[in-house]
């Protein structure tokens, strides 16, 4: 083999596979009228989810031979000669060029979860919240307003009540899964409706169907913020959302070792995103990239557990005397336990719950008597993690924003790892024994 060529030969394959597709699932049949209306890929792949984690967006054979994807720790790529350049800049050849502008390690990343999502382009950036800012700030305008649901993210929400106030874009927030309200609340301005589903920390699941289809019928995009389900558990595409937005961060990566986040769309609508993207500049390391990469090769096998013992820990706690309420959209007591079933695969391992006659301070005993569970804010590791979230993410609330924003202050939120369900019920419930003393 010429190893001169290796590396334009990789780029080129790289990008074919994520703009042609050979990684990515064929196109819809006719028969499926919500992906022909959106001109999606097909919701249902000729691979399951296992194999898109290990294969997806890969080429099978890479630089030396390599299995793994090499690290391209390059911040701008080389041009042999003026010709070369010119075949780039005239369209004819797609190659990389600067690394704001992506690298190879990004390319295989976005077509994986391209594909896992069932989308046709995946963007990614340096965070989550890096995702929210370039997809809004490439969408609105001054004088344009949205809509979404209270129940989210606390910075998502600063983000666009108080900085997206500042470029003149107005923000009306709905309360989660009041429909008629968000309809009431659509003005001709309107050009976005947002949610989570399921929503941090209430884990409130939203019908997709109906919130794509108000979407639809007053001519607004669509966004969902699906962290907390993940591809694997919730298939926005497929209800006919525009927009699938996930922190990387969470379960994607897997291993509390990096930051990123992606959005997941129709190529059409993705590209006047990624061209914004490069203007901001809020591009992953190819370290990380890397990381997530190796992360994702084991997703889904890490969701199937994160599932169980996410069921596991909310039966246990909904059982134990010194619990008052679990959010967990898998427990039928949770409000929007329908939509979940009727939606998702799996319920994730996120639980929220309050403890029983408990204030604050009793409530951190727990938080503190934790043994196995780290006390850390984040989500979707591989180590459970566990916070009073009145301490952790709304400290510097005032109770009445805190109460408008469904924070109690006797209230846990417990993210399950993917270590045996039996010792994190045996950690949670010496930690809850605490109290009884
Ligand atoms: C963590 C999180 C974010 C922000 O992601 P970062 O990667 O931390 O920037 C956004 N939305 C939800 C639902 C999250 O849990």
């Amino acid at each position: 083999m010429k190893t001169n060529s290796i590396e334009s030969v990789e780029t080129t394959d790289l990008l074919t596979c994520v703009t042609t597709g050979p990684c990515t699932p064929p196109a819809t049949s006719s028969s499926d009228n919500s992906s022909a209306d959106t001109g999606l890929v097909a919701p249902l792949s000729p691979h399951g989810t296992s194999t898109q984690c290990v294969h997806g967006g890969e080429r099978r054979q890479k630089s030396e031979g390599a299995i793994a994807t090499p690290i391209y720790s390059a911040s701008t790529f080389t041009f042999e000669s003026t010709n070369e350049l010119l075949e780039f800049v005239e369209g004819r050849e797609q190659r990389e060029e600067y690394g704001r502008y992506g690298n190879p390690n990004e390319r295989v990343v976005e077509a994986k979860l391209a594909a896992l999502e069932g989308a046709e382009d995946a963007i990614l950036y340096s965070s989550g919240m890096a995702a929210i800012v370039g997809l809004l700030m490439s969408r609105l305008s001054a004088g344009d307003e949205i809509v979404f649901f209270d129940q989210c993210y606390h910075r998502s929400r600063e983000f666009c009540s108080k900085h997206l106030a500042r470029f003149g874009v107005v923000t009306r927030q709905v309360p989660t899964g009041d429909f008629a309200a968000m309809e009431a609340a659509i003005t001709p301005k309107t050009k976005m409706l947002v949610s989570e589903s399921p929503t941090n920390p209430h884990l409130t699941c939203v019908d997709l169907e109906q919130f794509a289809a108000i979407g639809k019928a007053h001519e607004v995009e669509t966004l969902i913020d699906a962290t907390l389900a993940t591809p694997f558990n919730l298939k926005p595409i497929d209800y006919g959302v525009d927009y699938v937005l996930h922190s990387a961060t969470k379960y994607l990566g897997g291993h509390n070792d990096l930051l990123a986040g992606v959005i997941c769309g129709r190529r059409e609508l993705l590209d006047p995103v990624r061209a914004l993207r490069g203007c901001l500049g809020s591009v992953s390391s190819p370290h990380s990239l890397y990381l997530l990469e190796r992360g994702l090769k084991t997703f889904a096998l890490r969701m199937a557990r994160h599932n169980e013992n996410g069921l596991a820990v909310a039966k246990f706690l909904e059982d134990h005397p010194r619990v008052d309420r679990v959010y967990y959209p898998g427990l039928p007591s949770h409000r929007t336990h329908a939509i979940a079933r009727e939606q998702m695969r799996g319920f994730g391992g996120l639980i929220t719950f309050t403890v029983k006659d408990a204030d604050w301070r009793e409530t951190s005993r727990v938080v503190d008597a934790a043994k196995l569970a780290r006390i850390a804010p984040s989500l979707g590791g591989v180590e459970s993690l566990i916070e009073q979230p009145l301490v952790m993410s709304y400290f510097g609330y005032t109770p009445e924003q805190r109460e408008s924003f469904g924070i109690s202050d006797n209230m846990i939120r417990f993210s399950c790892g993917i270590e045996d369900s039996a010792d994190l019920i045996a950690d949670l419930d010496q930690a809850l024994a605490t109290l009884e003393v």
